[in-house]
């Protein structure tokens, strides 16, 4: 008789791991199906997956061949099983099997032989399965599983790999200090953003943020209070897009920019209002600042698409403004529209 096994002592260690790597719910991927496609092969196979058991589903990663679909809660998988054990598993007849009797799907599959190995993080947690079926039953007995535990293991080099590239990408991206997208990603997306306001003729605007006597703050405060000002301002500042098209970046220093998509200039000036009242309300003091507090200072243009708009030509007509900012006084914003 079929009983669903309980979970695993690690259970909580196997959930972790899959949600800290992010692997579910990706699309197919050619290094994962070409290790199903070596098993079918291998093995004679009608179908090879690989899969990951999470709290609730089975969700196939890769699948060479017919007849299984590509999720399955995992009170009704197979799988489940080894997920519970952490050991192989074998069954020469899955329709005659006693322990798979009054399962509710085996009975409905057109498979008889399974053959199974547990995917096995390097702490010896289950958190998938790479499998064999064929339509017709062979010998469990003499069945060798060492090459679905080699496939395992590289599938799970694989996930790891992944993962780091995964790390990486955000690393690479993100600015140590603040936490917010760095210069790299501001190039990108404003050459994104120019490239979608031209092809959707919506307005585009920049923002370009420096902070006020900034210097003069790390030199009465220190380098290290300079530091909690950038990152303090980096949280009011990404508190001020709303949008989830905007981006905050890190331009350099202690310089900062926003790009609004599909915003005009009177939603430019909304914006850098906003930001200026919410740094005010913050009162981030500064010893030699203007009324004691860290303020900024703000260049903006809201381009008209029908312009010759450039990424290049946007950053310095923005700077532009920020010059006559500071030139007026500092603690405002000039916006102007591009060209
Ligand atoms: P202004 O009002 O004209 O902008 O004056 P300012 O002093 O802010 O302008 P300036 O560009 O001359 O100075 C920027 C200073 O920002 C110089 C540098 O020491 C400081 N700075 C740049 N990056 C960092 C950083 O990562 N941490 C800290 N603490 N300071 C930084
Ligand atoms: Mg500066
Ligand atoms: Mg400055």
């Amino acid at each position: 008789m079929f009983v669903v096994p309980p979970p695993p002592a690690n259970e909580a260690e196997r959930l972790d791991f899959l949600l800290s790597c992010g692997i579910l719910d990706t699309p197919q991927d050619e290094r994962f199906d070409r290790l199903t496609r070596i098993a079918s092969r291998v093995y004679g196979a009608d179908v090879a997956f690989l899969s990951f058991v999470d709290d609730r589903y089975q969700w196939m990663k890769a699948i060479t061949g017919d007849g299984i679909g590509s999720s399955i809660e995992r009170e009704q998988s197979v799988c489940q099983i080894m997920i519970a054990s952490g050991e192989p598993l074998v069954f020469g007849d899955m329709q005659k099997e006693p322990t798979l009797d009054g399962h509710p799907v085996v009975p409905l599959l057109p498979f008889h032989f399974y053959a199974g190995v547990p995917l096995l993080t390097p702490e010896g947690a289950a958190v998938g399965s790479f499998c064999i079926l064929k339509r017709e039953p062979q010998d469990a007995a003499g069945f060798d599983v060492s090459t679905l535990i080699d496939l395992a293991a590289v599938s799970m080099d694989e996930v790891e790999l992944w993962q780091r590239n995964q790390d990486l990408e955000r690393v690479a991206q993100t600015d140590g200090l603040t936490g917010i997208a760095n210069r790299r990603v501001f190039d990108q997306a404003l050459e994104r953003a120019v490239r979608r306001g031209r092809r959707t003729n919506e307005p585009l605007s920049l923002l370009l943020l420096d902070l006020d006597h900034f210097k003069a703050l790390n030199d009465t405060a220190g380098h290290q209070a300079g530091d909690n000002v950038l990152r303090q301002f980096a949280g009011i500042l990404a508190q001020a897009a709303r949008r989830p098209d905007d981006v905050v970046a890190r331009y350099g220093g202690e310089e900062f920019a926003l790009i609004l998509p599909s915003t005009d200039q009177h939603g430019a000036l909304e914006v850098a209002e906003r930001l200026r009242e919410n740094l005010a309300a913050a009162q981030i003091p500064h010893p030699r600042g203007i009324d004691g507090l860290v303020t900024v200072s703000m260049g903006a243009v809201a381009a008209d698409p029908a312009n010759k708009l450039s990424a290049e030509r946007l950053v310095s007509a923005a700077d532009a403004r920020l010059y006559e900012a500071k030139k007026s006084g500092r603690n405002r914003a000039v916006v102007g529209s591009f060209p």
